[in-house]
């Protein structure tokens, strides 16, 4: 026996676990008093990972007990966050998890467990939980006139679903060491088996090499509404600055824009639609914290982004007594956000501004990176500047009133996130991409996982010279495509040109057998799934020849030295760039991409 209280034995399975593991986190699941936290937090030191329980994780986010979510909120909103912090927690890397008692029952976060983790069910007998939890005062469920017959219906109820766990350890009053060898042969024998290893490696995430995690403190997960925000730090030296995302951020704007510029004053640059729902609410949030501000309204749309439009904004904005040290807000979506900011980057050569996005294409992608502009005629975005903001307030509530056409368009550049480098957060999408269309914690998530995958590259590579590139994944297919319709938006916007270019991305990739063809697919099912467009026959009054699409192509900033820049994929969550792909080849796609229907 080992006497050195530091030097613990080696354990041959041990070594075998975490190998077969990966990145692959074990998930607890059982009753409650079925000694999830007290064997688990004694198998996460021998097996040397971090140890952590969803409740306490749920209850430090939402400042408060349980119970008083469920009495406040209902069990439904409890289910909702508790899938989201399991999700976050299990997406962290392999740790050990101890889950609710009623995590595992909800379907949806089962199918979570049981697809990203290896599960693990403490089964305890009905007189040993009852002593057990009769030890303890905080089981809101057993506070009936007759626990034993509470827990008795609970456990017909819940076990014939825990037994689908993939490891069943029989929980008895036995020392807590025990306990643990028990646990670490079963898991063991589990993970020897042919099936579980294939199931293991098959579910081994791509892991980002700039893996947002890693760059970015944890972020997290507020359950109360009125709360619930996550703030996510773009750090660029001399530069960083904070991204808000959550609700009834419009409302208390002024105090965020009087804390990072105590008495400034403010041009507010919006576009007509967005004046009418918000800039109220914003100036009256600014007007109590005493800031002083100017409206800018443009008329809404992509010809907003015009050296004309420009000249006068400039104007404006100089003709407000806006000096350097104040600031410039963009209220609006990408037009207004990528206006306001060439605006901000150019007037007295550079002044300070704030991103409001309002809608979801702004909020997950072109609020966050520093790229602003505007278009010529020889085309999109070719005149701008890199200029950062000094904060992004992303505020959801302002999702609800956004046409469902324009929503689906930024929900294509969410999509994109998952395609470059997140294949979990693309399954995530898969199972709950409906409700990042209409749910607020869904957007919330949704949104904070962009920005920090967005931030992430963007801290390594302000300014495009390499991986910020992969940003542009179906933007090479898409710009031309929306180029080819003049940027009428009545025909096609931004995302669902995005969309439709992440689609042939997928399909050229494949084509080019770089990429398997059943991944390709999924792509095209999941955008069109949320009603998205992927096939240029979409594009009402299609006309133009592949020809024509390869010319739009070569005029685009991607273009280096006459030589066409993909962003391609070895398949979903792996994309990287394909420098001087032949145009032969490229055409040759195109005209049977238009013969496609
Ligand atoms: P947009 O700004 O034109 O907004 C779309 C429409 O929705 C407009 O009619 C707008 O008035 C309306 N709208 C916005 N918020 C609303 C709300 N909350 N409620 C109701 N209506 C609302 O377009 P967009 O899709 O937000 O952005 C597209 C632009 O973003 C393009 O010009 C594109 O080039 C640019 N972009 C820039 C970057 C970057 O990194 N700078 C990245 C991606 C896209």
């Amino acid at each position: 026996m080992n006497k050195h209280p530091c030097i613990a034995p080696v354990d041959p399975r041990v070594s075998a676990i975490r190998q077969t593991l990966g990145e692959r986190s074990i998930a607890l699941v059982g009753m409650m008093g079925s000694g999830k936290s007290a064997i688990g937090q004694r198998l996460a030191a021998r097996l040397g990972l971090a140890f952590k329980d969803a409740d306490l994780e749920i209850v430090a986010a939402a400042g408060m007990s349980i119970p008083e979510i469920f009495a406040k909120y209902g069990e439904g909103y409890f289910r909702d966050g508790e899938r989201r912090v399991i999700m976050r927690l299990l997406n962290s890397g392999p740790i050990v998890l101890a889950t609710g008692g009623g995590a595992f029952i909800d379907e949806r976060t089962r199918a979570r467990i049981l697809e990203r983790g290896v599960s693990i069910w403490f089964d305890a007998e009905h007189d040993v939980l009852l002593r057990r939890v009769r030890r303890k005062n905080d089981r809101p469920l057993l506070q009936t006139a007759d626990p034993g017959a509470t827990l008795r219906k609970l456990m017909d109820e819940r076990y014939p679903i825990y037994a689908q766990a993939d490891v069943r350890v029989a929980s008895r009053d036995a020392p807590q060491d025990t306990m643990v060898d028990e646990t670490i042969a079963a898991l063991h024998e589990y993970l020897q088996q042919p099936t579980a290893r294939a199931k293991a490696q098959k579910d081994v995430p791509h892991v980002m090499s700039h893996s947002p995690m890693s760059h970015l403190p944890p972020r997290s997960d507020h359950l109360s509404s009125s709360t619930h925000q996550e703030t996510l730090r773009v750090e660029l030296a001399g530069r960083a600055y904070d991204i808000i995302i959550g609700s009834g951020l419009i409302e208390t704007a002024g105090e965020h824009i009087a804390r990072i510029a105590p008495g400034a004053a403010c041009a507010i640059v919006t576009d007509a639609n967005v004046a009418r729902l918000y800039l109220p609410t914003l100036e009256k949030s600014l007007a109590a914290q005493g800031v002083r501000s100017t409206a800018i309204v443009v008329e809404p749309g992509e010809a907003s982004k015009s050296l004309a439009v420009f000249g006068r904004v400039c104007d404006e904005v100089l003709a407000a007594r806006i000096e350097r040290r104040d600031l410039i807000v963009a209220l609006g979506g990408g037009v207004v956000g990528d206006l306001a900011g060439y605006v901000a980057a150019s007037v007295r050569r550079g002044s300070r501004f704030v991103q409001i996005p309002t809608s979801l294409l702004a909020q997950v992608d072109s609020s966050v990176g520093g790229k602003t502009g505007i278009n010529s005629p020889h085309g999109k975005n070719l005149i701008g500047a890199f200029h950062q903001p000094s904060l992004v307030l992303a505020d959801v509530d302002a999702l609800q009133t956004l046409p469902l056409r324009e929503l689906r368009a930024g929900y294509a550049e969410v999509v994109k996130y998952g395609l470059i480098g997140d294949k979990r957060f693309f399954e995530w999408l898969e199972a709950d991409g409906e409700a990042v269309l209409h749910n607020r914690a869904e957007q919330i998530c949704a949104v904070a996982v962009s920005c920090e995958t967005k931030a992430c590259i963007v801290a390594r590579d302000e300014t495009e010279q390499g991986d910020r590139a992969l940003l542009n994944l179906g933007h090479t297919f898409g710009h031309a495509f929306e180029s080819l319709v003049h940027y009428d938006g009545a025909r096609l916007v931004h995302g669902e040109g995005v969309a439709i270019g992440m689609a042939c991305a997928a399909r050229f990739s494949a084509r080019l057998g770089l990429c398997p063809t059943p991944d390709a697919e999924r792509v095209e099912r999941h955008l069109k799934a949320v009603g998205l467009p992927t096939r240029i026959s979409d594009i009402p009054g299609w006309s133009d020849d592949a020809d024509a699409i390869l010319a739009a192509m070569f005029q685009d900033k991607k273009v280096e030295r006459g030589a066409l820049t993909f962003v391609l994929m070895h398949g979903i969550g792996d994309a990287f760039i394909a420098k001087s792909v032949a145009a032969d080849k490229v055409k040759a796609f195109l005209v049977d991409e238009l013969a496609l229907g």
